[in-house]
Parts: structure tokens; sequence; C-alpha cells
């Protein structure tokens, strides 16, 4: 058997794009509305006020139509005035990424850079705030995607509160898959997509703004209006009595509707609590295999991704063309800074399922044993396989 040319994975175990839920891939198929038809006007409302109800969030999110790089950008472009101060926080490719974004719009760019195996300790952040009192937007990812590693938002977003500064928080690889919600960590903008823990594929961003965010950007005369990267011209889009800006995604509103009703009514905790034991069982099984994880240390190691160090002398790019090819097995490569330097199992949505880890462990081991390399596939499906029946 060679799976080298099948045009789909058995199993695709990434983290992003997903294998989205079959009941979502349905409702993409359903009719196409014309936007402005009062069925679909309505509809468009009923989806969104579901949005704020998972998210848990005071205000009604924003629906914006890509996939969550254009929100990213969207709120640097409209929260950053030309006067401000900004303090981005990298712990990763994707903090380092806002960055670039973030200087084209601000006074003076100031960061904090940890290695990439590690995340923002709170107490730097405080201390940079003594030191630079003028700091006016702070920008974070919550779950740097590239390393498997989750930064503490929340105590971060109280700093930020303590000292008027507005925070910006990438949440689209951790929101809906770990307790985490906008209003924990007080973000003026807070960024997610149902494209990773939601289940959907990717097309859509979520934008859950706080009353100040939307009064800062309202003051900023250079927050795009009549733009793609608008946020402002949107704010009220979601009511059925405003009119669209532009054409919304309106098959991609139908899957994240019933993606939502599948997250609601699984229950969060529920879906959180399949999060957690998928990503503890694949950490109990890379370890059982004889190899090591990424992030320095368990506590900080994210419940939706487990990065795996690729061994040394292991080409990692083979390693996955290896798993995929014989088993069937996708997993996602590393990014940028830590390409090549890790393998990165995704347990997201439809994929977090703990017994995912048995096979991701079993495809993992086995590939790396066919390129000469060390791996006790045994010792490892029997570590995660304990991890899944000690929650019984
Ligand atoms: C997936 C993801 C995004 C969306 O961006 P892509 O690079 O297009 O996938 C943004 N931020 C984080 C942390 C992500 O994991």
């Amino acid at each position: 058997m060679r799976y080298a040319t099948t045009r789909r994975p058995v199993l695709t175990l990434t983290t992003g794009p997903v294998d989205a839920y079959p009941e979502v891939l349905q409702a993409l198929a359903t009719t196409v509305l014309y936007d402005f038809d009062p069925a679909f006007l309505a509809h468009y409302e009923k989806v969104a006020r579901k949005a704020q109800r998972a998210m848990g969030t005071g205000g009604v999110p924003t629906i914006l139509h890509g996939e969550p790089v254009l929100a990213l950008e969207a709120a640097a472009a409209s929260l950053i005035a030309a006067r401000d101060t900004v303090l981005n926080l990298v712990s990763g490719v994707y903090g380092k990424g806002f960055g670039h974004w973030a200087k084209r719009w601000c006074r003076e760019l100031v960061e904090i850079t940890v290695p990439y195996d590690d995340v923002i300790d709170p107490e730097a952040v405080a201390a940079m705030f003594r030191e630079r009192p003028d700091i006016a937007v702070v920008s974070v990812v919550h779950h740097e995607t590239p390393s498997g590693t989750i930064n503490p938002v929340d105590e971060i977003g109280a700093i930020c509160a303590r000292h008027g500064a507005h925070l910006i928080v990438d949440a689209v690889s951790s929101w809906g898959g770990m307790p985490a919600s906008p209003d924990a960590c007080q973000a003026a903008i807070y960024v997610t997509g149902p494209s990773k823990c939601l289940g959907c594929p990717p097309g859509l961003s979520l934008v859950a703004v706080s009353e100040r965010g939307w009064a800062k950007m309202a003051a900023n005369p250079k927050a795009p209006r009549a733009s793609m990267l608008s946020i402002l011209d949107w704010q009220e889009a979601w009511r059925s009595d405003r009119p669209f800006p532009f054409t919304p995604s309106v098959a991609e509103i139908n899957g994240l509707d019933r993606a939502l009703d599948l997250y609601l009514e699984e229950g969060p905790e529920a879906v959180w609590g399949r999060h957690a034991l998928t990503a503890a069982a694949c950490r109990a099984g890379v370890r059982g295999l004889g190899l090591d994880i990424w992030p320095a240390r368990d506590a900080i190691a994210s419940p939706t991704t487990t990065a795996v160090k690729v061994p040394d002398g292991i080409d990692g790019a083979a390693l996955l063309a290896t798993s995929r090819e014989r088993y069937g097995v996708t997993f996602s490569a590393g990014r940028a800074e830590t390409l090549g330097k890790l393998i990165r199992i995704g347990h997201m949505g439809p994929t977090a399922q703990p017994i995912h880890s048995i096979a991701a462990v079993a495809a993992l081991g086995a590939a790396l044993q066919a390129m000469g390399g060390r791996a006790d596939i045994g010792g490892g499906t029997e570590a995660a396989m304990e991890i899944i029946n000690g929650a019984f």
C-alpha cells in the first residue's frame, strides 16, 4: 500500500487547515442566498449572535470575510494610531510577523522576544511598562502554533488594563480548543477564526472588539474605511436592518453556523476536555517513543498542537513525507524559524480525539524507524493509551 498518490490522507492531523467536520461540509453545500435577501439578513444576525454566545463576550463579534490573517492585519491598521508606541510580544513566528504590520502604523515599536520554545513572562511586560509608560498598544499571540506554546494572555491583559493600554490578541488556534475568551484577557481586539478549533475550512475571521477598542478605532483618522482591511465598516453589519459594506461569504457563514451548533451542543467544556486529553496522550506517547516535545515545559504546551523535536540527523520534511506515503497520516511541518526543527501533531476541532494520539505516535515512530532513526513504538502507544485510560 502506498498513500503518496492518494488524493486524501487517511488522517489529517495538522494545525490548520484542519479536516473539517462532515456536518460543516454539508452546510457549505446548502443554498447560497442573495446577501440582501431578508432570510439571509436574519440568518447572518443569528449566526453573529451565536458566535457571541460561543465566545462568551459582551459585544457581538465582527465577522471578516477572509481567513484570520486578514483580521490580524486589519487590527493593526485600525487600532494603532500614528502617535502610538506599540509593545509587540514575540515568542514565536506569528508574534514576530505581527511586528511587521504594527511597525507600518505606529510611531515606535518595542518588542520583548523570548526563545521560541518558551513564552512571555508577565513580569517582563510589567517591567517594560515601568520603563516605557508611553506604551499605548500591546500585541500578543495566545497560541504560537509553529511552536505549540501558550502565552499567559489573561495575566498580560490584566497588566495592560492597569496601564490603560489596548491589547490585541491573536487567539486563532487556541480559542475553541481550551478555556479562552476575549473578556478574560480584556482584549481591545481579539482575533480568532473558525478554521482551526471550530473545524471549518479557512475563509472567515471572528473579531471581538471591546467598547474601548471601538472608541479607539473610531478616533483613529488612519483606521481603514471603505477597505478590505476595515473593521469599522463591519461594526453594525451583523444587524439584519443594516447593509453589508460588500458581499459576505455566504457559504462560509452557513458552515460557521453549523460549526457553532456543534461546539455549543457538545458543550465548550467537553470540547476543551477532549483537546486537553488528546494533547496529554500525544505528549506521553511522544516521550514513550523516546522523543522530546518542543516546548520547554509541559505547563506551556498547547492543548491543540503537540510540537515534537526532530531528532538529530533526521530530515523533518522527509519524516513527514514518509508518514504520509506509508501510513496516510499527515502532520504539519514547523514554520519559518521552527521549520525542520520540529514537526507538529495537530489536534484541533474534529481531530482532537484521544484515540488519534495512538495513530499519530505509531505513524511518527514507524516513519522514523523507516528512515533509520530509533523509536519505541510499543512504548509510545502504551504510554498514550495509559493517559487515555486514566480519564476513566
Ligand atoms: C492559523 C493561524 C493564523 C492564520 O494564519 P495562516 O498563517 O494563514 O494560517 C494566525 N495566527 C495563528 C496563531 C494561527 O495559528
